[in-house]
């Protein structure tokens, strides 16, 4: 099965994972890597992905709970 993260700046990459991207929170500005295994890398999908993460990590916003962003998030393969 193929994985996909979001990573938060500053947080180690383990050497089998490659940066395709970069999702910024719009609200707070916080910075992800949008990392994909090296074996499975596959950059058609990251635009989408970027997308997807900046859902997800603004959607936690709305929660009164809310104090700070993980520091990595999964992110599902994309189905059509
Ligand atoms: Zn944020």
């Amino acid at each position: 099965m193929k994985q996909f993260w979001a990573v938060r700046f500053g947080q180690k990459l383990s050497k089998k994972y490659l940066k395709m991207g970069r999702a910024i929170c719009p609200d707070c500005r916080a910075y992800f890597s949008i990392a994909h295994l090296k074996t499975s890398a596959d950059a058609k999908m990251v635009k989408a992905q970027i997308t997807k993460a900046q859902r997800i990590i603004r959607g936690e916003h709305v929660d009164d709970k809310f104090e700070k962003h993980l520091n990595v998030y999964k992110i599902a393969e994309n189905r059509k």
